[in-house]
């Protein structure tokens, strides 16, 4: 069989695997487009299927960030990583449903209803990039881009049991994203194993001139990111923060733990610098630049218009039809975060913080090559069972947003599952711009199948 008819049947069982799935995870594909797209064999991606959440720029493809307002929107242009895939020969067979301007933890915030757990169809897949974590994990592709402002590609591939990785801040272009939190903002990639993840960081990573944020830092040769190898020296999390995990979570990382110092790496407790302050300081600021982001939608500019009879009225029932609450709630906060009297006492103190923190992790990362930490707390929750709480599902984000504060890698690995079989995640956070470190160790614990 010629390869592209290889390719035609891969991608024709993968259609139907969508269409019968049901975790609502996929929103829209486009195997129309790619069954007539020529593929070069001498792509790195070539053969590899890619979802893409509907937050990221495909041209001439719908663009709703899983948001009413731009349910008609359609993009102009392609996003910077989208031409990278292209240009590497992988196939982007449709987007992913999604927490409403990825602000969620749980994918149920959105137009097209909430995104349901393949392990548990009655919890959450995590947020805000849940639907690319459950498609992954379903196999309903290979692998699936996201985005990253406070947990939203770990906490969902820590819920569905894969591998997702926060890039460096400024290592992928975020030319195309839309903004949420642009200080925070990261595209990441959701996979199922480590070697995948390697192969598209190392086509999508990289300095693009569209970007006024992105990094000059040289990317390695592909062959340093496909090596293994512990570290030699891990943070991790001190007795007393464990409290606060769940016990199968503690069962499975002490597993983990033992198996490091089998191998003589040296464990050195730790405290999470001003953990604390960290989901405060974060909510802080993202608010204040979420409300200013997201000013342009209001049905002028971008977003579907609400008839009215003069401007402040058409802006005002164009955003308030348009936004779902939590949305609102985040750029009413934000809008007064940045207020005149409440900036000092609440964004230019949190900036401050928020180099406080960056600085002690600075320290650490002297001495350490990297941390390792649960991803989360607890397994997946129930669906709606944090939905009109909004300070619970904040806090669901404790041990990822210090990473976006700071804007170093971070890697989820799956690490093994509950007795009810949900599956459980940890992270290993990085210096910035040493990806390696993580995929090193992430392909060393692969291998040593701590959890068949
Ligand atoms: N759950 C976090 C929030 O709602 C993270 C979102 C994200 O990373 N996009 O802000």
């Amino acid at each position: 069989m010629s390869s592209s008819n290889s390719l035609k049947k891969k991608f024709s069982s993968e259609k139907k695997k969508i269409a019968a799935s049901n975790t609502n995870s996929v929103v829209r594909t486009r195997f129309d487009k790619v069954l007539s797209q020529k593929f070069s064999s001498d792509g790195s991606l070539y053969g590899k299927s890619i979802l893409i959440k509907d937050n990221i720029a495909i041209k001439d493809e719908e663009l709703t960030c899983a948001s009413n307002l731009l349910k008609s929107y359609k993009s102009p242009y392609n996003a910077t990583v989208i031409d990278r895939l292209n240009d590497a020969s992988a196939a982007i067979t449709g987007q992913t449903n999604m927490d409403e301007f990825a602000m969620g933890s749980s994918s149920e915030y959105s137009l097209y209803g909430s995104v349901k757990n393949p392990y548990d169809l009655k919890r959450v897949a995590g947020g805000s990039s849940g639907g690319s974590a459950a498609a992954v994990s379903e196999g309903l592709c290979d692998i699936a881009l996201g985005s990253d402002t406070g947990g939203s590609v770990r906490q969902p591939a820590a819920f569905c049991g894969i591998y997702g990785l926060k890039p460096t801040y400024g290592r992928v272009s975020r030319y195309g994203l839309v903004s949420h939190a642009s200080s925070f903002d990261t595209i990441g990639i959701l996979s199922k194993n480590i070697s995948d993840m390697v192969d598209v960081f190392s086509v999508i990573a990289g300095f693009d001139s569209k970007d006024a944020t992105s990094s000059k830092e040289k990317v390695l040769n592909k062959k340093y990111y496909h090596q293994h190898g512990l570290p030699k020296n891990v943070g991790i999390l001190k007795r007393e923060v464990l409290s606060d995990v769940d016990n199968e979570i503690v069962e499975n990382y002490d597993i983990i733990l033992d198996f490091l110092r089998k191998n003589k790496v040296n464990l050195v407790e730790i405290e999470l610098p001003y953990f604390e302050y960290c989901i405060a300081t974060y909510y802080i600021l993202t608010m204040a630049e979420a409300s200013s982001n997201l000013s342009r939608f209001d049905g002028i500019r971008y977003g579907s218009r609400e008839k009215a009879s003069n401007l402040d009225t058409t802006y005002t029932q164009s955003r308030s039809k348009g936004f779902g609450p939590e949305v609102k709630r985040r750029i009413i906060t934000g809008t007064y975060i940045l207020s005149s009297g409440y900036y000092d006492a609440y964004y230019s103190k949190a900036l401050k913080v928020r180099r406080l923190i960056k600085e002690e992790y600075n320290k650490l990362f002297s001495k350490l090559d990297c941390i390792f930490i649960p991803t989360t707390a607890s397994p997946s929750f129930h669906l709606k069972a944090n939905l009109d709480d909004p300070m619970k599902m904040y806090l669901s984000d404790m041990f990822t947003v210090p990473v976006n504060l700071i804007g170093s890698p971070s890697l989820n690995i799956p690490g093994g599952e509950t007795k009810k079989n949900l599956p459980i995640g940890f992270q290993i956070v990085g210096d910035s711009f040493k990806e390696e470190t993580l995929f090193r160790f992430a392909h060393s614990l692969e291998r040593a199948k701590l959890f068949e």
